[in-house]
């Protein structure tokens, strides 16, 4: 059974001490996290590099996860700027995002680099969470498919999956990306499906069954139930909504 993952990614935003608030008042607000244990909807905070010894400290012993939203494909040495999977894990992250197409857009990542990212985020013990998806254009002409899973192929490259649990994909078409225009509920999942029987054919039934796929791209409470409603939907990455500890809450709940 594949637990609903909602992973909030908060780009370049919030201070240290804004971060130690909202860690606050999330918990607070939301005691079955504080409790730590299993919650039904498992939950992760992704903010800047700066803010993730605080995460670290103050998620401690907490069910909420945390990681970053990038990773340097080498393992250490002269990166200037880089940060490194051993240093994250170290700190006690869990998740990483790799191919955000803010970070395909801006510094011209490639699918190449996107998969060596992810592999040694997973040599180290954090899930990549792997973010695919097509532009305006691409959907228009009637390729979104074909385009994120041809995405999807290049980005997996070289990856060795088992279980399925050792990733997470978000489908984030590119379009709906902070712009408060939101795939159909219909849209993404069939995405969703079509992700999912790529991993089947390229991997196996197990790591099909297991692997968890989320929609990203304007989400908020509003539309979380109805997003979520697809079968192959297991659950969101959250920019912009994810910064007000009331409307991340409010979406764990819609979940
Ligand atoms: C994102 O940055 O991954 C994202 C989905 O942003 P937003 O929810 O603000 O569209």
């Amino acid at each position: 059974m594949r637990k609903p993952l909602l992973a909030g990614n908060w780009k370049m935003n919030k201070t240290p001490s804004e971060a130690r608030r909202w860690f606050a008042e999330f918990l607070e607000a939301n005691p079955v996290y504080a409790a730590g244990g299993e919650p039904a909807v498992e939950a992760a905070i992704l903010p800047s590099f700066p803010l993730i010894p605080v995460a670290a400290e103050q998620l401690a012993g907490s069910a909420v996860r945390f990681g970053g939203q990038d990773v340097s494909a080498h393992e250490w040495g002269a990166f200037t700027g880089e940060v490194a999977a051993a240093q994250l894990a170290d700190l006690g992250a869990s998740y990483v995002i790799v191919g955000h197409s803010e970070r395909r857009a801006y510094w011209n990542e490639s699918d190449e680099l996107v998969a060596a990212k992810a592999a040694r985020a997973i040599e180290h013990g954090l899930t990549p969470i792997l973010c695919v998806g097509e532009k305006l254009e691409v959907r228009e002409a009637g390729r979104a498919v074909s385009f994120t899973l041809a995405q999807l192929e290049g980005s997996l490259s070289g990856l060795e999956i088992a279980s399925g649990e050792e990733l997470v994909i978000a489908y984030e078409p590119v379009w709906a990306i902070g712009t408060g225009k939101t795939a159909s509920a219909a849209d993404a999942e069939e995405m969703a499906a079509a992700i999912r029987n790529f991993i089947r054919e390229r991997y196996g039934e197990r790591a099909a069954a297991n692997i968890r796929i989320l929609y990203g791209g304007s989400m908020k409470p509003a539309n979380t139930a109805d997003i979520m409603a697809g079968p192959n939907v297991d659950g969101g990455l959250v920019g912009g909504a994810s910064l007000e500890v009331e409307s991340f809450s409010q979406m764990i709940a819609a979940v």
